[in-house]
């Protein structure tokens, strides 16, 4: 079994991007990413540091907008609006979650979707399902390349994904799908789930339940993804695999932290900087 070291393949990939950015900066192009946060949400304050963090290791210039509980709906598009005019910014990233009183989807499809670095608005979404060169949401971008850099076949295998959010499991259909794998999805109303999971040469997990998938789920010498990212009471970081059991089947596992989280931030700097090319 082979631990797939999320945290030190996107430090390679920060590496590498800072050398593209430099190379930028010597043309006069500085790409700048705008962060939008309202409310208070605990863990978003902790994903945006991440994000600030990763920045300054790129040389990309970050600005956070951090807007008030109540702000309108109003005064949240006019934001967007006034950064999709604003040619010093490259990227816009609207942190979820917003608070319910807020549209988020109207929120995302008035993000220019040139500027729209987490491959979040319907163009980049019918972009993607088209196979066309779009912005691609980061964590399935992540995971693809975790599985490249591994060199786990991806053409022709099984793979199952638990969880149809719009932000993992749905994309991450097409980006399996579009390297000619076969592809199943599942979610809550799954039936028989285990026996599906069972068929997988990958499985990846994005539910949000702590060490939701056990051995009994996993084919023996299965890559096993985990997006998840669970505080259990205790304080611990867990994901969605029971990492000590699936860990004894399976031939590569990533583990959290350390395997999808960083790797979703990696590609959010790829997307900024790919943003910042294609628009100067
Ligand atoms: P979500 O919370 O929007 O949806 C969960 C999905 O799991 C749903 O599609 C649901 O149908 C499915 N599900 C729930 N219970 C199930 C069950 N018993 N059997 C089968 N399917 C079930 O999902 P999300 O936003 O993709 O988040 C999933 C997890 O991934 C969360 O822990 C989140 O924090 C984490 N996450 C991590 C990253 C990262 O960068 N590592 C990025 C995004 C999300």
């Amino acid at each position: 079994m082979e631990i797939m070291d999320g945290k030190e393949l996107a430090k390679k990939i920060r590496t590498n991007l800072k050398e593209e950015v430099e190379i930028l900066k010597s043309k006069g192009i500085y790409p700048k990413l705008a962060v939008i946060m309202v409310g208070n949400d605990k863990a978003s304050a902790v994903y945006v540091k991440n994000k600030s963090k990763a920045c300054n290791e790129v040389g990309v210039t970050y600005e956070e907008f951090l807007l008030k509980e109540d702000t309108t709906m109003d005064e949240l598009l006019g934001l967007i609006q006034k950064l999709n005019q604003d040619t010093d910014i490259d990227g816009i990233l609207l942190q979820s979650p917003i608070p319910k009183s807020l549209d988020i989807e109207e929120a995302f499809r008035t993000i220019d979707p040139k500027k729209d670095v987490d491959g979040f608005h319907p163009v980049n979404v019918g972009k993607l399902s088209l196979n066309q060169d779009c912005f691609v949401s980061c964590t399935p971008y992540g995971i693809i390349k975790m599985l490249e850099t591994y060199h786990i076949p991806i053409e022709g295998v099984h793979a199952v994904i638990i969880g149809r959010s719009n932000i993992v499991g749905k994309p991450l259909i097409q980006c399996l799908l579009n390297k000619n794998a076969t592809v199943t999805i599942c979610h809550s109303k799954t039936e028989n789930l285990e026996e599906v999971t069972k068929q997988a040469d990958i499985l990846i997990a994005a539910i949000g339940k702590p060490e939701f998938v056990t051995a009994n789920m996993v084919k023996t010498g299965a890559t096993v993804i985990d997006v998840g990212i669970n505080r259990k009471e205790d304080g611990k970081l867990v994901g969605d695999v029971n990492f000590e059991e699936v860990s004894k089947k399976a031939s590569y596992i990533t583990p959290v932290p350390g395997g999808v989280g960083p790797m979703t931030v990696a590609m959010l700097m790829t997307n900024v900087v790919k943003a910042a090319k294609n628009r100067k």
